[in-house]
């Protein structure tokens, strides 16, 4: 384990001097987090972005986004991609918050502590431990790694967990390799790192600075399997 933390420093340090480190500037509110997650979900960030827009721009309130006819949500949302699923988990997590609190606000999270806060945001329809990591990273300024396709992949070919631990599971594996002050900047710059340079179908390792580090660069090179 003392290994693989330093290891993970190693890497964390490689990044910064490609990236920087990233500082979380400003927290969102936890529901509009939530919901921003869930409209993240297999799209990129400018869709996301642009699908959120486009939800409070036409709802002035999220019970206004409750009471809407789904297929009007789906509508307002498709620049996200998959709207009609979207627009129903929202609706469906709206509802389930309305029963729970008796309002539409998670601000009260704030004054819960990370775990029981994690736990009550995966009881919620379709939340799991990413999009839940997600509100407490971004919205609670919690030290909790969100894993999201770009950190596993990446995480799982530099060798910092198993090649077959799921997604789910590389929460708590890498999470335990990271001091509070690197979780938000392991988060972000894997994120870059997966996007620019450790591609899914077509990984640059001839120009990445994680090379030194990197587990699947040397069975590549070592023709080992
Ligand atoms: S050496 Fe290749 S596989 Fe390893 S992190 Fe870099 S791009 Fe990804």
């Amino acid at each position: 384990m003392e290994e693989m933390r330093e290891k993970a420093g190693r890497v964390l340090g490689l990044l910064e001097q490609a990236y920087g480190r990233p500082q979380l500037r400003g927290k969102r509110d936890p529901l509009d987090q939530l919901v921003l997650t869930v409209l993240s979900q297999s799209t990129s960030d400018v869709n996301s972005v642009r699908a959120h827009a486009a939800l409070r721009a036409r709802y002035p309130t999220w019970e206004a986004v409750l009471a809407a006819p789904e297929a009007e949500v789906a509508r307002t949302i498709r620049p996200g991609g998959l709207a009609g699923v979207k627009a129903g988990r929202i609706q469906c997590i709206l509802s389930e918050i309305l029963q729970r609190e008796g309002r539409l606000d998670l601000t009260f999270l704030n004054d819960v502590p990370s775990e029981p806060a994690r736990a009550y945001l995966v009881t919620l329809p379709g939340v799991g431990p990413k999009t839940a990591a997600c509100v407490l990273l971004f919205a609670l300024g919690r030290p909790v790694l969100p894993v999201d396709t770009h950190v596993h992949r990446v995480s799982r070919r530099l060798g910092l967990i198993g090649a077959t631990t799921s997604a789910e599971k590389a929460h708590s594996e890498l999470q335990a390799l990271l001091s509070e002050e690197q979780v938000f900047a392991f988060h972000l710059n894997l994120i870059t790192h997966g996007r620019r340079v450790c591609r899914a179908l077509s990984p640059c390792c001839d120009g990445c600075s994680l090379r030194p580090e990197c587990a699947y660069r040397s069975a590549d090179e070592y023709r080992v399997r």
